[in-house]
């Protein structure tokens, strides 16, 4: 199950099907059939089914969408060979991590075998350490005005010992704060997450998106002042994604709502 405090950063439907992936490559996907509904309500509202008929709830300040009755829920992480447990030991949780632990995080980034990985991936490798996810490692790189595409091996200790500490920073500031990709509010405190085609609030430069890695995760930076450790040659990039509102996984999931409340809940 996600942790308290991820994100959600993609819903995806198909008829009855709905597939939830949270920041962290945790999945959760659910098929209604017959007899299954997904409701949103406002905290503290009735709920218009009987509890006992309730198969998962998402709770976020203010809503809370519950799914009755669906014939199949599955929850998995996507599978990201880096990741995989089979790879050896997990790194420590930056949000709880001892400065022990911290440092022991610094080391593994600083000696990462893969010379070449982008530390935009780097980032996302539990080895390494754990609790960034996807919109984290935007945010992080911004804050230390380190290019995405800086090979890892270019960093100094000092250069990692700064991206541990700011994601450290930014996991611990917002642990209470629950985000839910979901509207413009969930943008509010996030630097370049969600902020493409706006001005960097640093150089005034226009915040860029790319889909990137295996599963395309989306990596927002800014191409004006994130230019520290910027390789000679990019590595080779999808193109950049077509003209889109800020955030599509938050219109999808808007759009979606909206209807499954007017449709389905009915
Ligand atoms: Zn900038």
């Amino acid at each position: 199950m996600p942790t308290i405090g991820r994100l959600i950063e993609q819903v995806e439907t198909d008829g009855k099907r709905l597939e939830i992936v949270w920041d962290d490559g945790i999945v959760l996907k659910t098929h209604l059939r017959l007899n299954g509904a997904w409701h949103l309500y406002r905290t503290g509202e009735r709920w218009r089914k009987p509890n006992d008929q309730m198969r998962v709830a998402i709770e976020v300040p203010g809503w809370v969408a519950v799914c009755f009755n669906a014939a199949t829920i599955e929850t998995y992480r996507e599978f990201d060979p880096v990741r995989h447990p089979g790879f050896g030991r997990l790194a420590a949780d930056l949000s709880n991590a001892t400065d022990a632990e911290t440092a022991e995080c610094v080391r593994r980034m600083f000696a990462y075998a893969d010379e070449a990985c982008p530390i935009a991936e780097v980032l996302l490798d539990q080895h390494v350490a754990r609790g960034i996810g996807n919109v984290y490692r935007s945010e992080i790189l911004w804050a230390c005005e380190l290019s995405p595409f800086a090979e890892v091996s270019s960093l100094s200790l000092d250069d990692c010992t700064q991206v541990i500490n700011a994601a450290t920073r930014l996991l611990r500031t917002n642990l209470d704060r629950v985000y839910l990709a979901a509207g413009p509010e969930a943008l509010s405190g996030l630097a370049v997450y969600g902020r493409n085609g706006t001005r960097c609030a640093r150089c005034s430069d226009t915040v860029q998106v790319r889909r990137v890695g295996q599963f395309e995760r989306l990596l927002y930076f800014c191409p004006g002042c994130q230019i520290r450790h910027q390789p000679f040659v990019e590595p080779p990039l999808e193109p950049p994604m077509r003209e889109m509102d800020p955030h599509p996984a938050a219109t999808l999931f808007n759009a979606e709502m909206r209807r499954r409340r007017d449709s389905i809940s009915g």
